[in-house]
């Protein structure tokens, strides 16, 4: 027999932590407060924390990724005493890292050229790292995913838009001036889709897909169907549990709706791989699951979580306006240690952190810095370039740990974090990315 009472309460507490985790995704404070406008005003508008009563602080932060240089510059400004440590001992910027001529590499023959091997496009639902882009006078122009007509749009010389972000509180938050004149190019759809011997334009396969589909033994109405509009078709019945569709744009329901139906996002799909969702959920044939891995590019992602392909499925579409920096991802980094020469220190890997934890005893194993008359936090480092350096230690009243999970894992941590933070750090998987960079004498397309 099932013991209902624990099967509900179960149920219930189930429910509880979808709604905590809905509201932490979509940045909902206490109070229905909307975070990210709060993060635009701290970042943006005003460039730092607000008012604090806490005395200066001697901080460490961990990493000198993009997060780690923009906690240290705001930090720095609010007027704490920090210290950013990097385990590179030649640049900063993590995942964000342009290919490009220096002093003493050149990796393409024409010296202008230059390439991303992390983060390379921006898109319009980002506005903290657009408006940051703009604060710090980078430039931004944009970034397509797909073939444009050169002909169309209005060109380099005509300012970009402001960037902008409606809130759910039904506030729109704007940095920069109105640009009436821009126009994008039009989209047309000329890359090549070859699979099976088959080869047309994507234009032909979305008008025509059946010589491509086909060629996956796709039968009955699947084979007339593009496989993009199966999975978006798919999709939108997700998409139907926090919003509507109004005059053939996505709308939110109201507030408390919008959360719980996140919140029954989380909880009916939670189990499921992408692959698994468009098989039992949508009802698309072995075939059709195929083509759509071939097609969309989704392959190597369909035995992941449906989650975060959702995520990224709405996020990275060719209905998304995206913007880059010219010049390169690296002037964003870049930028942000122009303030902060003093304070990063290039080349300290941390291998250990201890803190001090009020509810649990010292470690008997610690450094002897850390405890309620010592420091908050001690760090251990290496010398990344010079494995023969002693560890050093650097002691502060709290760190800010901004290395991927990746990475983290190979970190002693004193006392150990809860079991289920050590499960996430651990079990957190990170997808391999390789590029692939073509240089050509001259442009033939
Ligand atoms: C191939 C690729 C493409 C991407 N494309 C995009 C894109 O187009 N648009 C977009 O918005 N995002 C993109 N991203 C994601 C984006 O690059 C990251 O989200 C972002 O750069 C992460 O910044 P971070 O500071 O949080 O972490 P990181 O950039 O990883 O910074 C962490 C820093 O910590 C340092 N570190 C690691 N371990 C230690 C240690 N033990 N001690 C001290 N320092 C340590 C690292 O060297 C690094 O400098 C892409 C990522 C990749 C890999």
């Amino acid at each position: 027999m099932t013991d209902i009472s624990r099967d509900s309460s179960a149920t219930r507490a189930r429910w509880q932590t979808c709604l905590k985790l809905a509201r932490e995704l979509l940045l909902v404070g206490p109070d229905g407060k909307d975070l990210k406008l709060d993060y635009l005003h701290t970042l943006i508008d005003t460039g730092r924390l607000g008012p604090t009563h806490h005395p200066r602080k001697k901080i460490l932060v961990i990493g000198a990724g993009i997060t780690g240089l923009v906690a240290g510059r705001l930090l720095k400004d609010a007027g704490h005493d920090v210290t950013i440590l990097e385990a590179n001992a030649s640049r900063v910027g993590g995942r964000v890292k342009t290919f490009r001529a220096t002093k003493h590499h050149q990796p393409f023959d024409d010296p202008a050229q230059y390439a991303e091997a992390g983060a390379m496009r921006l898109p319009d639902f980002h506005p903290l790292v657009l408006a940051l882009v703009d604060k710090l006078g980078l430039g931004r122009r944009q970034f397509y995913n797909v073939d444009v007509d050169p002909g169309t749009g209005s060109g380099p010389d005509v300012p970009v838009p402001p960037v902008t972000y409606s809130s759910f509180t039904g506030r729109t938050w704007t940095y920069g001036d109105d640009s009436p004149d821009f126009r994008e190019p039009d989209k047309r759809g000329n890359s090549w889709i070859r699979t099976n011997r088959v080869q047309v334009r994507r234009a032909d396969y979305t008008a025509g897909p059946e010589r491509i589909n086909e060629g996956f033994h796709l039968t009955g109405d699947e084979v007339r169907a593009p496989v993009v509009k199966m999975v978006d078709d798919a999709l939108e019945t997700v998409r139907d549990y926090y919003s509507d569709l109004v005059d053939g744009r996505r709308v939110n329901k109201p507030f408390e709706e919008w959360i719980e139906g996140w919140a029954r996002v989380i909880r009916d799909f939670d189990g499921y791989s992408m692959g698994g969702f468009l098989r039992d959920h949508a009802g698309l044939s072995d075939e059709a699951i195929e083509a759509v891995g071939t097609l969309e590019n989704m392959s190597s992602r369909l035995h992941l979580s449906f989650f975060h392909s959702f995520l990224s499925r709405s996020d990275i579409n060719p209905g998304v306006r995206y913007w880059e920096i010219p010049g390169g991802s690296r002037r964003l980094p870049h930028a942000l240690h122009q303030g902060l020469r003093d304070e990063v220190r290039l080349g300290h890997r941390m291998i250990r952190l201890e803190y001090h934890d009020p509810s649990r005893d010292t470690d008997p194993e610690g450094t002897g810095a850390v405890g309620p008359d010592g420091w908050g936090v001690a760090v251990q480092t290496v010398a990344e370039n010079d494995p023969q350096a002693p560890p050093r230690l650097w002691t502060a009243d709290l760190a800010i740990v901004t290395v991927p999970f990746s990475a983290l894992r190979f970190v002693e941590i004193v006392p150990s974090m809860s079991y289920k933070k050590r499960r996430a750090v651990i079990e957190t998987h990170y997808d391999q990315a390789t590029k692939v960079l073509l240089e050509f004498s001259r442009r033939w397309w």
